[in-house]
């Protein structure tokens, strides 16, 4: 594969950006080599700057659900751009927006927009914090809540120790604000809030894991927060930013049918523009300013333009159910293959192989995957035009704009490098 235009690019891009990356995930680092910079997107292909042609499965991380420019987007981004491109003051599409969010989410009654994942999961977060008056929050292991000081963390060796944070730059006495216990462990929660009573104010989960590759939420898990958030007066965070509108319409809260208190979203809302969003019920919400005293703010909150994007992506997707059960079936197709030494986790159209034999419940387990083998896979596939998220702990996601011959394609990239190996 020729790569000639993207490494001269990447040299110069070194010089002015870390790394030659607005974010560090880009970098391929985990996989060796140098990223690829991107021409274009079409449907459900990307073009490199040196013409290479690739089924993209990354999907910019997940917003992509109807593939690369769906006309439905672009259309409602052109028609917008005759009005101007910021007010700063509301505009009533903020509210069309906001009341479809929450006809899909309905346990978000009220709802703020935001501009990245990061806002919406660091502002509710202070939102429970402020409702509840307590300072502590519970995450997973494996987790990601976007770079806020405090999820910025991992777990001790110990369980429901308190955090140490995997970046510097943070005090430690905000990552001590956290404790970490392992994903799908109902215990660890319990103890954690045994060992700190009346001091937790949330619980923040990804109902369905993203960020550590997929990991399904087990059986009774999110039924299990549920329960023990109510039992000790702490909020249940749902961090929908990948798994809203994406392994159902109503997101995993709908699709698992476990009610949270409060639910980030982003990623899809925006249909590939900076957007996201945080809500919850009324009594929590009006505690948000200007109603109430905890403070939230953003100049560029409800751009118009990002908002006519959001809005014609849940519109599309609302109007049209079969985008999802399609979506699914391409995704277990693509799934179905038996290779050797890999466990392939599955969740409506999110999915990772994981490069190990054996199942992957939590981080410690997904850690155990020959990450030095998904990195030989992840080239493989690169030079047979099939472009995966170049890490072992990402999910890739299947969009509409992917057609069953695309699929078909994928799997006999992937047969082949078993085939060689
Ligand atoms: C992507 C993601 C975020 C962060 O969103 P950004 O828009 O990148 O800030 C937060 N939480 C989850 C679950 C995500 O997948």
């Amino acid at each position: 594969m020729n790569k000639s235009r993207s490494t001269s690019l990447l040299e110069r891009a070194r010089k002015v950006i870390p790394g030659g990356v607005n974010s560090p995930v880009r970098a391929f680092r985990s996989v060796g080599g140098g990223p690829l910079f991107i021409k274009r997107g079409d449907g459900c292909r990307m073009t490199d700057e040196d013409g290479n042609v690739f089924i993209d499965f990354v999907g910019s991380w997940g917003p992509l659900i109807l593939g690369h420019k769906p006309k439905c987007v672009i259309d409602a981004i052109e028609a917008v751009l005759d009005i101007g491109t910021s007010f700063g003051a509301p505009t009533e599409r903020e509210i069309v927006l906001a009341e479809a969010i929450r006809d899909a989410v309905p346990s978000m009654e009220m709802v703020r927009l935001v501009n990245s994942g990061t806002e919406a999961a660091m502002s509710a977060l202070r939102v429970a914090r402020g409702f509840t008056g307590r300072d502590l929050c519970i995450k997973f292991e494996g987790c990601y809540h976007g770079h806020v000081d405090s999820l910025l963390v991992k777990a001790g060796s110990g369980l429901a120790t308190l955090g140490l944070s995997d970046s510097a730059g943070v005090p430690a006495s905000f990552a001590a604000t956290t404790i970490s216990v392992p994903f799908n462990d109902l215990a660890a929660v319990e103890m954690a809030f045994d060992s700190h009573d009346g001091q937790i104010a949330c619980v923040m989960v990804e109902a369905v894991a993203g960020n550590m590759g997929c990991v399904p939420p087990a059986p009774g898990f999110l039924e299990g927060l549920r329960t023990l958030c109510t039992r000790h007066g702490a909020l249940l965070i749902f961090d929908e930013v990948m798994t809203g509108f994406r392994v159902a319409y109503g997101g995993a809260q709908a699709r698992f049918g476990v009610t949270p208190d409060m639910t980030a979203l982003g990623k899809i809302i925006g249909g590939g523009l900076p957007i996201a969003a945080y809500g919850g019920s009324a009594e929590v919400m009006n505690h948000v300013a200007p109603m109430g005293p905890i403070y939230q703010a953003g100049t560029l909150s409800g751009n118009p333009l990002a908002v006519s994007a959001g809005l014609a992506m849940l519109s599309y997707l609302k109007a049209h159910p079969e985008v999802y059960t399609t979506i699914e079936e391409r995704t277990a197709a693509l799934c179905s293959d038996n290779l050797p030494g890999v466990t392939v986790n599955r969740v409506g159209s999110m999915f990772t192989f994981f490069f190990t034999d054996e199942p992957v419940f939590d981080y410690a387990s997904a850690k155990k995957c020959d990450t030095a083998k998904f990195g030989k896979f992840f080239h493989h596939m690169l030079d047979h035009g099939v472009y995966l998220a170049p890490s072992q702990f990402e999910a890739g996601f299947v969009g509409y704009a992917h057609s069953a011959a695309d699929i078909d394609a994928t799997r006999e990239a992937a047969r082949q490098f078993f085939a060689k190996e």
